[in-house]
Formats: C-alpha cells, sequence, structure tokens
C-alpha cells in the first residue's frame, strides 16, 4: 500500500515558513504597495510629486562614482554636502519618500591611479581630517586597496572618451581591511545623510592576487582540502607557494 503520509521534516519546514510569513508581515507598512511601487533617481521633491514615485536612488557626496571623495576632497565641502542631503530626506521623508543611495567598490578618478583623489588626499597628509569617518591613517596608499593582478602590478584600466575626457578605473580589493574600515566611513555617511538604504554596486570585481587574497586562499585550501592536495594536483609541497 502506498504510504501517503507527509514527513515529519517537510511539516516543520512549512510550519517555519508560515510562521516568518506572519512573523514578518505584522512589519510591513501596509499603506505601502511595494510591489508597485515607483522608483525614480532625483533629489527633484516636486518631480516625485508629480509622478507618484515613493523611492528615490540619490548618489552620494559625488556624482559618477559614489565615492564621497571624488568631489568633495577638503573637509568643510564634506560637511556642506551631507546637511544639503539631510534637508532633502527630512523634507522627503515627512512625504513618506524613501531614499536609496548608489555606492560603489569602484574606485575610479585620474586619469591616472596616482591622481584618484581618495589618493592624493592620503598623499597630502589630509587623511586625518576625515579620521571621524573613514579611522586612523591607513599604513598604506588607498592605491593598494586596487585589486592586484597575477604579476602583481595594479588592476584596472584607463579609458578616454570620444569627446577626449580621460580617466581611471579600478575595483578595489573586498578582502583588504583598509578598504573594509573606509567603506564603514561611506556607510556612516550615508547615515548622517538621512539615506534608508543603498545599493552597492560592483561587488564583482576581477579577481585579486594581493597579500590579502593570498593569505585567505592558503587559509582556505588548508581547511577545505586534503594534506595532500597541492602536492598530488600541482606537485607542490608548500601551499603557500602557489
Ligand atoms: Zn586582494
Amino acid at each position: 500500500m502506498k504510504n501517503t503520509t507527509v514527513p515529519i521534516n517537510i511539516l516543520l519546514i512549512i510550519f517555519i515558513a508560515m510562521l516568518s510569513f506572519f512573523t514578518c508581515s505584522k512589519h510591513v507598512e501596509q499603506n505601502i504597495d511595494y510591489p508597485h511601487m515607483r522608483v525614480i533617481c532625483t533629489e527633484d521633491i516636486e518631480l516625485m510629486d508629480s509622478t507618484e514615485a515613493k523611492l528615490s536612488i540619490i548618489r552620494p557626496l559625488s556624482f559618477g562614482s559614489g565615492q564621497p571623495w571624488v568631489s568633495y576632497p577638503n573637509r568643510q565641502g564634506f560637511e556642506d554636502a551631507i546637511k544639503q542631503a539631510k534637508k532633502l530626506t527630512d523634507k522627503g521623508h515627512k512625504k513618506g519618500y524613501t531614499y536609496i543611495s548608489y555606492i560603489s567598490k569602484t574606485i575610479s578618478g585620474g586619469p591616472t591611479p596616482e591622481e584618484l583623489p581618495l589618493v592624493k588626499v592620503y598623499e597630502e597628509g589630509r587623511w586625518n581630517e576625515y579620521e571621524d569617518y573613514f579611522g586612523p591613517e591607513p599604513p598604506e596608499s588607498p592605491l593598494e586597496w586596487i585589486e592586484k593582478r597575477a604579476d602583481g602590478s595594479l588592476g584596472g584600466y584607463t579609458w578616454v572618451s570620444p569627446s577626449g575626457v580621460a580617466g581611471f578605473h579600478s575595483f578595489a580589493c573586498a578582502n583588504n581591511p583598509h578598504f573594509k574600515r573606509y567603506m564603514k566611513g561611506v556607510v556612516k555617511a550615508l547615515v548622517d545623510m538621512g539615506i534608508d538604504g543603498f545599493y552597492m554596486d560592483h561587488t564583482e570585481g576581477k579577481g585579486c592576487y594581493c597579500q590579502y587574497c593570498n593569505k585567505a586562499f592558503h587559509k582556505f585550501v588548508k581547511e577545505e582540502y586534503p594534506a595532500n592536495f597541492v602536492s598530488e594536483k600541482y606537485g607542490l609541497n608548500n601551499v603557500d607557494a602557489v
């Protein structure tokens, strides 16, 4: 005879799913129809009013790269931009609007890597002006945060537009502790701007062979693979040499 009894583990999964649904649904604002919410990319509240948009994606303190120091390399400009954004989000929040900010894992500007605003602030000894946001001056230049190629050279590329504008574009290493500390400061700035959330672009990167990635890779291989894996597969006695 065919057994039609539902396994206990399936019942448990259904119960947990239902419990999660009813628990989470308590926190959803019932007056917002999220699946049909109109999204716009503007800092113009009147435009939001006229289009009945409820959520705006705005850029943080810079325009184009999503990084605070690209357009505001001095403390006063940085603070003015935060205040200006806070004024906007306060006004929008009173109307029930939500603000999401774009940020990115890319390090861009230039046109050469040495001319990146973030690098110039570091090289000119001005890092400590921003210590309350980005932490103490790191031991290495932000140039070192850029992904490294297998031969140890700097990742990224330079570009020139048809109109002759040149720039440098690169991806930061997600394992670099100083870059991660810097990004905490970026998020702190967003909080001060009254932003409700953020979208982080370019989390993928192009692959990195820096000291932090190499160390993490060696740790991963040692923990996840048998001790003789590297010697059998690659003929090497030492994982750290890979
Ligand atoms: Zn790396």
